[in-house]
């Protein structure tokens, strides 16, 4: 067998520093399996890697990307569910299987839980190695762009709409940075449970791609009084859900929208982790938050059938080589990228 090529983050920074590496082929242990990357979505875990600011033990060199959609090359001596030439998507918050959360079927709080491209080699690289468990069947009908555009931001979204909160038809449901790929899939999701969904963004293209998503009504998250906008399109009632992945100053005026009895769901924090809350009208209105990580295997699953029949749609903005991996590193940083950018290998 050959060398294999891998993009290496060698130094952080902004922008890191990146190395294309001849790497010797992976070999699997007795539960792992190799697969080789066919496409590989980037997203904003990434730049916080590049960056070296997450809250986690880091080692360098570190091949990024979480978002991984490829076909399985070479089995462990122990795997029997899978076979070579297997279409996988990949679960990136690795996983024990044993612990007790992940014993009840909640892998994404799983105690040794680990970031596949952040702690381990990730799959901007020809192949990556994952424990088999934390395979998921890619359906035919689905690419594998689509795959790697929709598997990470995607089924975040399902894991908020679907698993930690439920979305009922009729809810209000708002949707902040709705042109994201957590945000559009989160309308998309919303919109096939029939809810009413307003979201935010803050440039028209912004507005536009949200629109596109589904979204009823678009309200301009750089006006001061756009909390007000929300409450006026809900006849003052506000909220009954709101999905948040944006933190700081949003994470407060989230709060102005929210109905009585409603409910934030919260799964990242890129423009603050830390905020100041009011518990005074949180408990007299009965609110509640709710915090998310990652997903769960059957939220990818849901993710990929619903992406094969067709009722989500991957934002794809544009697909870059695997030697212009830095690039699309910078262009995601500089927010040129409307959309997803992913990496086809
Ligand atoms: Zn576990």
């Amino acid at each position: 067998m050959g060398l294999m090529k891998a993009v290496q983050l060698v130094a952080h920074g902004k922008p890191g520093t990146f190395r294309v590496a001849d790497l010797a082929p992976l070999q699997p242990g007795p539960d792992e399996v190799v697969v080789n990357v066919k496409a590989c979505g980037l997203n904003r875990l990434d730049l916080w890697l590049e960056e070296g600011t997450l809250p986690l033990q880091l080692q360098l060199p570190r091949t990024p990307g979480a978002e991984i959609a490829g076909v399985i090359s070479r089995l462990g001596s122990d795997v029997d569910d899978w076979r070579v030439g297997d279409r996988v998507a990949v679960q990136s918050n690795l996983f024990c299987g044993q612990c007790e959360f992940c014993l009840r079927g909640d892998e994404s709080i799983c105690l040794k839980g680990q970031l596949l491209g952040v702690q381990k080699d990730g799959g901007f690289a020809e192949e990556v190695l994952t424990p088999a468990r934390s395979l998921v069947k890619i359906p035919k009908d689905v690419s594998f762009e689509t795959s790697a555009a929709l598997t990470l931001a995607g089924s975040t979204a399902m894991h908020m709409l679907t698993n930690r909160a439920e979305v009922r038809s009729s809810d209000w449901v708002l949707i902040v940075a709705g042109a994201s790929g957590v945000g559009s899939a989160a309308i998309q999701i919303a919109k096939q449970f029939g809810a009413n969904v307003i979201a935010t963004a803050s440039t028209l293209e912004k507005r536009n791609v949200a629109m596109e998503a589904g979204a009823d009504h678009v309200v301009d998250s750089t006006s001061e009084t756009w909390p007000s906008e929300v409450r006026q399109l809900t006849d003052r009632r506000g909220v009954d859900m709101a999905i948040e992945h944006v933190g700081g100053k949003m994470f407060e005026q989230v709060f102005a929208c929210l109905a009585r009895g409603g409910t934030v769901v919260t799964c990242g924090a890129t423009a603050g982790r830390e905020v100041e809350m009011n518990l005074w009208p949180f408990f007299v209105k009965q609110q509640r938050l709710i915090g998310s990580y990652g997903r769960n295997r059957s939220d990818m699953t849901a993710t990929l059938e619903w992406a094969a029949l067709g009722k989500l749609k991957p934002m794809i903005h544009k697909t870059y080589s695997l030697a212009e991996t830095p690039q699309a590193f910078t262009d995601l940083r500089n927010r040129t990228v409307l959309g997803k950018a992913v990496i086809v290998v």
